[in-house]
């Protein structure tokens, strides 16, 4: 589904190296774990996979499109991905149903009463049936989550990243959260997943990819990497964390 061929992301006029020659592959129906430690490059690698920032070098494919070629609308691109962030970014002056309905009707053109019904559905599977009509404010950190992943799920994206989603949340609503994405998972939904979550990362991904400076410095299947780590950093990194 993704595709990232010797990424290179440099930010300044310096010329900081934010991500050096990253490849990395993303099977369909697959989960794909980002760790490492703050500024590792996790969410850039997020921001890049979906033009929200541009590259240096390298190129990126998105079922076997180059979406890094400069002929490509990004906007189509971002149709086709649904991302998901720390910060659930709910426009607040508007009910739960209009959040996630606001895309569908305005970018994809659906019609109102077809996105509604969608949203819906969504809601529902999300467990927040019988919430469509509240504001964010009144709902929990957790619930507002949710809402955002159904936001990010109402366009029917090819791809799903998700970006340490469950950081800002208490800890007794990190569970419902995770429990989404595990649903998700289960559904065939394509993922990628910054994450500090060494237990759910370890249960729901299919590979993970460990960072740092901006290098994957070691991939593999999660009993693989968190079993046996090869690499000395990460060891220590899973070390310090556990
Ligand atoms: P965290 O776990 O804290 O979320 P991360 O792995 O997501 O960290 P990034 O946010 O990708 O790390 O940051 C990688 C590096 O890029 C850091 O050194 C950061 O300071 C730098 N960086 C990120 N965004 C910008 C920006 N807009 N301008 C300049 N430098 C940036
Ligand atoms: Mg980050």
């Amino acid at each position: 589904v993704l595709r990232m061929e010797s990424v290179r992301k440099t930010y300044g006029r310096g010329g900081t190296v934010v991500l050096r020659d990253v490849d990395l592959e993303v099977a369909p129906h697959t989960v794909t774990a980002l760790i490492g430690a703050s500024g590792s490059g996790k969410s850039t690698l997020l921001r890049c996979a979906n033009l929200l920032e541009e590259i240096d070098d390298g190129a990126i494919f998105l079922d076997g499109e180059e979406i890094t070629d400069p002929r490509v609308d990004p906007d189509a691109v971002r149709r086709r991905i649904g991302v998901v962030f720390q910060a659930y970014n709910l426009f607040p002056h508007m009910s739960v149903l209009d959040n996630v309905t606001l895309a569908p009707r305005r970018v994809h053109g659906v019609a109102r009463a077809e996105a509604a019904e969608r949203a819906r559905e969504l809601l529902a599977r999300l467990g927040l049936d019988g919430r469509a009509d509240e504001y964010p404010d009144r709902l929990s950190g957790g619930q507002q989550q949710r809402v955002a992943i159904a936001r990010a799920l109402a366009g029917r994206p090819r791809l799903l990243l998700l970006d340490e989603i469950t950081a800002a949340l208490d800890p007794e609503l990190v569970g419902e959260v995770l429990r989404v994405v595990r649903d998700l998972k289960e559904d065939g939904m394509t993922m990628v997943i910054a994450t500090h979550e060494m237990g759910f990362a370890r249960e729901v991904a299919d590979q993970v990819c460990f960072l740092e400076g901006g290098v994957v410095l070691e991939r593999g299947a999660p009993g693989r990497v968190f079993g046996e780590p090869e690499h000395p950093r990460t060891r220590q990194f899973l070390q310090r964390i556990i």
